[in-house]
């Protein structure tokens, strides 16, 4: 008998995008513009509350929630970041040894790790030639003890996407005992019709979770926000499960001026985008098969090269993130940031 689990010990670590001092960070999939307007002010204005336990219920940040996305604030859960809140489903969905999650592999690295300490069987589907979800696949292979599948839209890392009709027919295919998660992070970035918004196509369903986080184009990476959507019924499971106050203070008055920035969130979204569509063709130049994004970065399918790429751009003072033996994740940055990532890549890589 040891004093922690076992397991723990071949359990690989969350490895997150690596921030050194004096480089360009093109390596978390974050926005560069800084805190939108009145972030800051919200947070130290906040601040002088922060000897009070935050509201437990969340209710002035859910009802903001619930008036943007237009859902009944009672199928809302917010949590610390949406990284946490799959954590809580898997928890709310697994209980015995043989319970299973499925995912798409390759996608988010906290996928495996959350399955993992739920003590969970993962049910590893790989990716298409093209880099997405192989959906058929998927469906195909729920079983009676899959409790949960991670669908992530765009996918993280490699920046594909899911379109309707096949998202449709996945919906559909699997039993309603089975929990569908739709994790849209990137959600903000999709400007291709056929990309269904999950939230407003899939949230009625009695099974599907839509997950959403505030850490990407809304610009809060560090006050660590997410939230998601479900039926009512999943919702309060997922209550009894969160850990008590998971959304301080600050990242509620923080969350709540970032919602009453929308405007702005749409102006730097529309400039992430214009940037995605200069850098593809450029990038198409250096490394042929970069698929097309609907997110805010790009996957470099480099496989043997992915560490010795990621090597030279950090070399030239931009840090990107490698993933060995497979590729390169690269987050679009400001313009000038997008600039010298070229440059880096140029001469890390010739033309092909
Ligand atoms: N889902 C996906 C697909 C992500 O890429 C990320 C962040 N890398 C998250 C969830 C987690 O976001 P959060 O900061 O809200 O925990």
């Amino acid at each position: 008998m040891t004093l922690v689990r076992d397991d723990l010990a071949a359990l690989p670590s969350y490895v997150p995008g690596r921030s050194l001092p004096g480089t360009i960070k093109l390596a978390s999939n974050e926005v560069p513009y800084g805190p939108l307007p009145g972030v800051v002010e919200a947070i130290t204005a906040a601040a002088s509350n922060s000897h009070r336990y935050p509201d437990l219920g969340t209710v002035a940040l859910r009802d903001a929630l619930a008036a943007r996305y237009g859902v009944d604030p009672g199928r809302i859960v917010t949590g610390c970041g949406s990284v946490a809140l799959a954590e809580h489903l898997a928890k709310a969905t697994c209980v015995e040894r043989g319970d299973e999650i499925m995912y798409s592999w390759r996608s988010f690295e906290a996928y495996p790790i959350i399955v993992a300490v739920a003590g969970a069987t993962a049910l590893r589907v790989p990716n298409l030639a093209d880099h997405g979800h192989d959906l058929p696949a998927m469906a195909a292979a729920v079983t009676p003890r899959t409790r949960m599948v991670l669908i992530c839209n765009p996918n993280n890392p490699t920046g594909t996407s899911l379109r309707r009709a096949e998202l449709d027919a996945f919906v559909d295919a699997v039993p309603e005992t089975t929990l569908v998660v739709i994790d849209e992070a990137y959600r903000e970035f999709v400007t291709d019709p056929e990309v269904p918004d999950a939230l407003e196509r899939y949230a009625d369903r009695p099974n599907v979770v839509v997950l959403r986080t505030l850490s990407k184009a809304w610009g809060l990476a560090g006050a660590r926000v997410g939230f998601l959507v479900a039926q009512p019924g999943v919702a309060d499971a997922v209550r009894k499960v969160l850990t008590p106050f998971s959304t301080s203070t600050l990242a509620q008055a923080a969350a709540l001026a970032a919602l009453a920035a929308a405007d702005e969130v749409d102006r730097r979204v529309a400039l992430v985008v214009a940037e995605r569509d200069r850098l593809l063709p450029a990038l198409r130049k250096l490394v042929p098969d970069v698929p097309d994004s609907q997110s805010n970065f790009f996957w470099l399918p480099l496989g043997d090269r992915s560490v010795a790429f990621g090597a030279a751009c950090e070399e030239r003072g931009v840090v990107v993130r490698s993933f060995p033996g497979d590729g390169v994740r690269v987050t679009v940055g400001t313009p000038a940031e997008n600039d010298a990532f070229l440059r880096a890549a140029e001469t890390a890589l010739p033309p092909a």
